[in-house]
């Protein structure tokens, strides 16, 4: 028996939105002479974070805001990034940066992360950031992912307040603080939130519990039609690289027939993260410029 198709969350469409109205916020700073700015560092060549940082440039120069790639070479020290991260630090022009990851491994993260200063970090994934967010403080940039799913949910009229949330992976890029910000007091989350991963007992019957189903594991077919509650919201956030092209974790044709919403690969989260990350840049110009900024 044939059921009725999900409705497609459209992340392209709701970035398009969001970066409309930061055009209008971008231009209120500019009528102020202040420009705003992004800047990341790409260490190494790896093909996929070259078009990454291609994608979010672009995108920075769609809504006004500036931007520069900083390259170093994949056999660069970590003292050499650690460098070009306090050279930015102290860059009066650049009002956020990014480093992109992965970093090879002689480069921790960790370190590089502790280095960049708090009000720069708009990719949120700085321990100081993660702590403020984990506290609820807005004084924390969000990190990008999991800010694009939630104004995502806000934006498609999907409330989290109340909401069984169920979080299939606990990677700290998606997963785990996905779960602290759903969890939050706050009209934005207020959800109860289940955090599922590979020790996880019975996937399905956590699953199959959700009113919001989302799938941040990074392994195609993780979610099949029969561990979705019909009428839920699935959202996908993979991106899996396969002959097929790209393909996210959830068995999207059979389980828009069980989901009442569900988010397409493409097209889906990844518009919203790099949109979140625009916005993220914007709030640090309005904060240097003192304005309160909206995070
Ligand atoms: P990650 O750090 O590798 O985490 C993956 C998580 O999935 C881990 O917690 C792992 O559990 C869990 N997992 C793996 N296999 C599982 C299984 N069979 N059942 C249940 N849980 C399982 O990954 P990440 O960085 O969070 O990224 C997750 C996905 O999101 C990736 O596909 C990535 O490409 C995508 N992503 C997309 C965007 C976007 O903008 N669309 C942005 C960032 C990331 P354990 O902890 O037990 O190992």
């Amino acid at each position: 028996m044939a059921g009725v198709s999900a409705r497609i969350i459209d992340g392209k469409a709701l970035a398009g939105q969001v970066r409309a109205e930061l055009a209008e916020r971008v231009r209120g700073l500019v009528e102020r002479g202040i420009q705003p700015r992004l800047a990341a560092v790409l260490v190494g060549d790896d093909e996929p974070s070259r078009i990454y940082v291609g994608a979010k440039q672009k995108a920075c120069a769609d809504v006004g805001i500036d931007s520069e790639r900083i390259d170093l070479s994949g056999s660069a020290s970590q003292a050499e990034v650690l460098e070009v991260v306090r050279s930015l630090n102290e860059d009066p022009r650049t009002h956020g940066f990014i480093v992109q990851l992965p970093l090879p491994d002689r480069v921790s993260e960790l370190a590089v992360q502790l280095a960049i200063a708090p009000e720069k970090d708009v990719d949120g994934l700085t321990p100081v950031s993660v702590g403020l967010v984990a506290r609820g403080d807005p004084a924390g940039f969000q990190p990008a992912t999991p800010y694009g799913i939630v104004e995502m949910l806000v934006r498609s009229g999907i409330a989290t307040e109340g909401a069984h949330v169920v979080i299939v992976g606990r990677g700290q890029l998606v997963g785990m603080p996905l779960a602290v910000m759903l969890a939050q007091k706050s009209p934005r989350a207020n959800a109860t939130v289940t955090l599922c991963h590979t020790r996880t007992r019975d996937l399905a019957r956590h699953t199959r519990g959700a009113d919001i189903l989302v799938a941040a594991v990074g392994r195609p077919g993780t979610i099949t039609a029969d561990m979705v509650r019909p009428g839920a919201t699935v959202i996908d956030v993979a991106v899996n690289r396969t002959d097929a092209g790209l393909v996210g974790d959830v068995d999207f044709d059979a389980v828009r027939e069980v989901a009442g919403a569900i988010t397409p690969v493409p097209g889906g989260v990844g518009p919203m993260t790099v949109a979140m990350l625009l916005a993220n840049t914007v709030t640090a110009a309005e904060r240097r410029a003192g304005d309160a900024g909206r995070g």
